[in-house]
């Protein structure tokens, strides 16, 4: 496929808001495509070189991109930021740039048999080429490289290529959409949606589902099991707030866990090789030598998949440390350093892989008793505790216990026939009770900043207010639900300016927000919010088609933030709308 042709299919999706019809637009193009390309379309098309648990992306900085268009359009830097000011929108910026020059003024190294249509393929490899550019002089290599490419191409396809290189691609479609429009091109029909879904839970990689399904079809695809090295997609949990409610979900009996607060993370092993997957998923085995030492030492098994959480423990004093330790572990520098200084133990909960075969499809105790066939438990390695409860007294109990003992709350487990591991989902077969659910005051919620206006007096120059919002996985977009201003220490507000202003950008097209900001952001960080109370709102948008009224939303009202920046999340998996509005349902109730 020419990636003319693709370009064409982004600019026609770019027009549009609705879902439906942007399922169909993407299925018309891609069905044209053969089973080599497909999977690269895929990726491109969420803005990606590779699956996110490989680690590759491009993501070249605005200013890198600025240059390559001057050369190649022989403007200078001044004037493309002018012209960029202007629309604030860099691909709109090259669109317009290539369009009003002259074929003859475009990099004079351009020869007229270069100029030749660029196919899909092509432009995936010259990206990956510069990705994968480091050491010295990279900086200049890519730019050049860059623009070379803009050189040859289509004002249409510049504006897409420079979106892509910089991580501003925002088409709106996210994985889901992508999955049902890959359904329709391929079987004629959405409906096998949810075949591809499973396929992707079980591996984490859309370029694989996308491929097998174009060379293999659909009888293949579903039955594509688990494998080792590919991340599974997490199973999240719902969340209640009383012992009563948790015991009332599990018809009277139910497994409960302590919730420890630390670091989630999926361990595959094969032979001596060991990764270490985080919940987003991300590759983060070098972050871990010790973890990776650790299971080497407590392994019964030669091969296996487990999860866990990653907490930072005190060893002398035999205790539990609070997040913000181990947090500090989340880092590429130094991390020979960090390990003695904030030592680390993993609470096993779950194992997804064993003696050659998955075993999402198990029951939860036969899942959990498997745990001990893999793995023995010594000082750094233990599984997480649990117990069986009955009522709503033990349920207490052992709550009060998991918050003596430095953890969050309780997870509760069904224990019935059918209680498998949904991976990539947020099934009511685990639901989290935490401290913070009791008193309906200080609720918390894993919130994105969407957008910002600046600080006055001390803040001047720094954000002040930022516009905090929730992912809407039905409508796939992010929905605004509070703006806070509150629990900043003046180290975050200077933290969050020097991350954030990289991520300005024009209002993205998958915000949906009736309130104004003065800067928007590409939806990427997420950070812990607490409130008092939610109530209708018609200036914000969160769970809005989940309520009575057209234009209701829900608003949280006096926000602030804890201080606790949830790095191991993606925006996607922010408290999501639905979430709020269960929590919302809760209270009023
Ligand atoms: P939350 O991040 O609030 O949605 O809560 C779910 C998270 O709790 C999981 O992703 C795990 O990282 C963490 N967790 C801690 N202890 C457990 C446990 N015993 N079972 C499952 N998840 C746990």
């Amino acid at each position: 496929m020419k990636f003319k042709d693709l370009s064409q299919c982004y600019f026609k999706l770019e027009k549009t808001q609705k879902k439906l019809e942007m399922v169909d637009i993407l299925a018309d193009t891609i069905q044209g495509a053969d089973s080599k390309e497909i999977g690269k379309i895929a990726l491109l098309t969420l803005g990606k070189l590779y699956p996110d648990f490989i680690g590759i992306e491009l993501m070249l900085a605005e200013r890198m991109a600025i240059k390559s268009l001057a050369i190649a359009t022989g403007k200078s830097d001044k004037s493309v930021q002018a012209l960029l000011d202007e629309s604030g929108d860099l691909g709109k910026t090259a669109h317009k740039l290539l369009e009003n020059k002259p074929q003859s003024t475009l990099l004079a190294f351009t020869k007229q048999e270069e100029q030749q249509e660029l196919s899909v393929l092509d432009i995936w490899e010259i990206f990956d080429s510069i990705a994968k550019m480091s050491g010295e002089g990279s900086s200049d290599r890519k730019i050049r490289t860059l623009s070379g490419l803009i050189s040859k191409v289509s004002p249409l396809e510049a504006r897409y290529i420079i979106r892509m290189v910089c991580g501003q691609l925002r088409l709106g479609v996210a994985t889901q959409l992508l999955l049902e429009a890959l359904s329709l091109a391929k079987t004629g029909t959405r409906e096998n949606k949810g075949v591809l879904e499973r396929a992707y839970n079980r591996t984490s990689d859309i370029e694989f589902v996308a491929s097998t399904l174009f060379a293999e079809g659909l009888e293949k695809i579903s039955k594509v099991e688990v494998k080792i090295f590919n991340p599974i997609r997490v199973m999240l949990a719902q969340r209640v707030s009383s012992s009563e409610e948790l015991l009332e979900r599990f018809g009277g009996k139910v497994a409960l866990e302590y919730k420890y607060d630390g670091l989630r993370v999926q361990i595959h092993k094969k032979g001596t090789t060991v990764k270490l997957f985080s919940r987003k998923p991300e590759d983060i085995t070098n972050q871990f030598p010790d973890v990776i030492e650790f299971i080497n030492n407590a392994a019964k098994e030669d091969e296996f998949i487990i999860e866990g959480e990653i907490v930072a423990y005190d060893l002398q004093k035999d205790k539990i440390l609070p997040f913000q330790q181990v947090s500090q572990r989340k880092r590429k520098h130094d991390i020979d350093k960090k390990i003695s200084e904030v030592p680390v133990r993993v609470y096993l909960f779950d194992s997804l892989y064993a003696f050659g075969k998955s075993e999402i499809e198990s029951d939860y105790f036969d899942r959990r008793q498997l745990l001990e066939k893999l793995v023995e438990t010594n000082n750094n390695i233990q599984y997480s505790h649990q117990t069986v409860a009955e009522n709503a007294d033990d349920i207490e109990n052992f709550f009060q216990q998991a918050l003596e003992n430095g953890c969050e709350g309780v997870m509760g487990k069904d224990i019935s026939k059918g209680s498998s591991y949904q991976a990539g989902a947020r099934g009511w077969n685990w639901v989290k009770y935490k401290a913070d659910y009791v008193d309906k005051l200080s609720d918390s919620f894993d919130l994105v900043i969407l957008g910002a206006d600046y600080g006055k007096g001390k803040r001047a120059g720094l954000y002040g207010t930022f516009l905090m919002g929730s992912f809407d996985m039905i409508d796939a977009v992010y929905k605004t639900f509070t703006k806070v201003a509150t629990g900043f220490s003046d180290k975050n507000l200077q933290y969050f300016y020097d991350v954030l202003k990289k991520l300005e950008r024009a209002k993205p097209k998958e915000i949906l927000s009736d309130t104004e900001c003065q800067i928007w952001f590409e939806p990427s960080i997420v950070i812990e919010v607490t409130g008092a109370e939610i109530t209708v709102s018609q200036i914000h948008t969160c769970a809005r088609g989940l309520l009575g009224g057209k234009t209701d939303g829900l608003a949280l009202r006096f926000p602030r933030f804890t201080g606790r920046i949830v790095e191991d999340k993606a925006p996607e998996d922010s408290t999501s709308n639905q979430e709020i509005h269960t929590i919302y349902l809760n209270q009023i109730r």
